[in-house]
C-alpha cells in the first residue's frame, strides 16, 4: 500500500469488507502501438518481467493490506494482457487467489489482442481460471484495420474469436469502433453482422478517440485523412441502436450491448459505484470515498517509485457520480433513492435542480420517467455527453 494511503488504511479496510470488491490488473504492454491510442502502454518489453513481477508483489501487498477482502469480478486489462506468457499469466492468477477471497468469483475476463493468440494459450488461460475474453477487434476492412495501426487484419480477428470459442471461452466480447476515417455506415454495419454471426455475447462501441499527439491525429491535421462529420457519426449509432437489438445483442450501457444477461458485471460495477481495485501502471481504485489513479510512468511503478493522484471524494462529489455514471445505464437509477441520498448530506437542493433539469429533458424526449425511475431515451444516449455536463 502506498504510502499515501496508509494513514487511511482502515476506511479501506472497512469499505473493502463492507461488500465484494472488483479487481483490475493493468498489463502495460503491446507488440506495437496502434495510430490512434492513448492508454498506458510500451513496447519495450524489456521491462515485462520486472512489471510482472512487481504486480504480482503489488496484488500480494494489498491483499494482506486489505486483510483479504472477498473479490467476485477480476479483470486483466491492458496494454495486451494475451502477450503475458502463460507462466506470467499463472503467477499473477495465482497471487490474487492467494491474497484475495475469490469463492464468490463470478467472472474472471482477460483483455486480448486478436494479432497475439493462439489456441494453446487461450486453453491455458482457460485452464487457469479466466472465463470471458474480450478482443479487441475494431472493424473487420483490412484498410480500416491498417489506419489505425492493428497488427492483425479481419482475418485474423475472427478467427481470435473462432479459437477463443474452441478453448473453452463460451463468454466472448468484441470491440467495435465508430468513426474511423474512410468507414462508411454499411461498412459498421455489415462489421457488426458478420460479428453478431460468430455467436459473441457481448459488443462494445466506442467512438474513435484521438490523443493530441497520436500519428493519426497528424494524418488528420496534414489533410491526409478526413474524420467523419458528427452527423455521420450520429448516423452509424443510431443505426446500430436498430440493428443491433435485431442480432440478439440489447444495448444495457451507452456503449455497450449484450445478449440477454451477458453483461459485463465488471464494468457494470463502475456505473453503479461498487468498490473496485486497480493494480498497475495508471489503474484507477475506488474504495468507500477514496479514490486514486497510480503512476502511468511504467518504469517509476515498475520500481515502486511512481507518484499516486488521489483524493477524498466530498459530499457533492460522490452524489453527482451516481447519476453521471448510473444514467449511462439503459436502466437508468432510482431518483427516489438519490432523494434520500441527497439529504443524507443536506443537498437536497441540487438534487431538486438536477430533477428540474432532467424533467425539462423530459419534454425533449431525451430523458424516460417511469415513477421514480430516470433513464435516457434512445436519443439521449446519442446525446449523452452533453446532458451528463450538469453532473459534471
Ligand atoms: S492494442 Fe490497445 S493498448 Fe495496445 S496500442 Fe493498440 S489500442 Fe493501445
Amino acid at each position: 500500500m502506498n504510502p499515501e494511503l496508509a494513514g487511511h488504511r482502515e476506511a479501506l479496510r472497512t469499505a473493502a469488507h463492507a461488500q465484494p470488491l472488483g479487481l483490475y490488473l493493468h498489463v502495460p504492454f503491446c507488440l506495437d502501438r496502434c495510430t490512434y491510442c492513448s492508454f498506458t502502454t510500451t513496447r519495450d518489453h524489456s521491462l515485462q518481467t520486472p512489471t510482472i513481477q512487481r504486480l504480482s508483489a503489488e496484488v500480494e501487498s494489498w491483499g494482506a493490506a486489505l486483510e483479504r477482502p472477498a473479490v467476485d469480478t477480476l479483470y486483466l486489462g491492458g496494454g495486451t494482457p494475451s502477450l503475458l506468457t502463460l507462466e506470467e499469466l499463472g503467477d499473477l492468477t495465482q497471487a490474487a487467489r492467494g491474497a484475495f477471497d475469490l469463492g464468490p468469483l463470478v467472472e474472471a475476463t482477460l483483455e486480448a489482442n486478436p494479432g497475439t493468440v493462439d489456441l494453446a494459450w487461450l486453453q491455458g488461460a482457460r485452464r487457469l481460471g479466466w472465463d470471458r475474453i474480450s478482443l479487441g477487434i475494431q472493424a473487420l476492412d483490412d484498410t480500416l484495420l491498417a489506419r489505425l495501426g492493428r497488427i492483425h487484419g479481419a482475418a485474423q480477428a475472427l478467427e481470435a474469436l473462432d479459437l477463443a470459442e474452441r478453448a473453452g471461452f463460451s463468454r466472448r466480447s468484441a470491440d467495435l469502433m465508430v468513426g474511423i476515417p474512410g468507414q462508411s455506415l454499411s461498412k459498421v454495419i455489415h462489421d457488426a453482422r458478420r460479428l453478431a454471426e460468430t455467436g459473441i455475447e457481448h459488443l462494445s462501441v466506442y467512438l474513435l478517440d484521438l490523443d493530441k499527439a497520436c500519428p493519426l491525429r497528424a494524418e488528420i491535421d496534414a489533410g491526409r485523412l478526413a474524420l467523419p462529420s458528427e452527423d455521420e457519426v450520429a448516423d452509424v449509432f443510431e443505426a446500430l441502436q436498430v440493428e443491433l437489438p435485431r442480432l440478439g445483442l440489447a444495448p444495457y450501457e451507452i456503449s455497450n450491448y449484450a445478449k440477454p444477461g451477458a453483461e459485463s458485471i465488471h464494468n457494470t460495477r463502475y456505473w453503479i459505484r461498487r468498490p473496485y481495485l486497480g493494480l498497475g501502471p495508471s489503474a484507477a481504485s475506488q474504495l468507500g470515498d477514496l479514490r486514486w489513479i497510480e503512476s502511468a510512468v511504467i518504469p517509476a511503478w515498475a520500481e515502486g517509485r511512481g507518484e499516486l493522484d488521489w483524493q477524498i471524494l466530498d459530499g457533492l462529489e460522490a452524489l453527482s457520480e451516481i447519476p453521471l455514471l448510473g444514467l449511462r445505464l439503459h436502466r437508468g437509477l432510482d431518483w427516489a433513492d438519490l432523494r434520500h441520498r441527497a439529504d443524507a448530506v443536506n443537498l437536497r437542493p441540487i438534487c431538486d435542480a438536477w430533477e428540474g433539469k432532467l424533467r425539462g429533458l423530459a419534454k425533449e424526449g431525451l430523458v424516460l420517467w417511469d415513477r421514480d425511475r430516470v433513464a435516457l431515451s434512445a436519443r439521449g444516449m446519442l446525446m449523452s455527453n452533453g446532458i451528463l455536463q450538469m453532473f459534471v
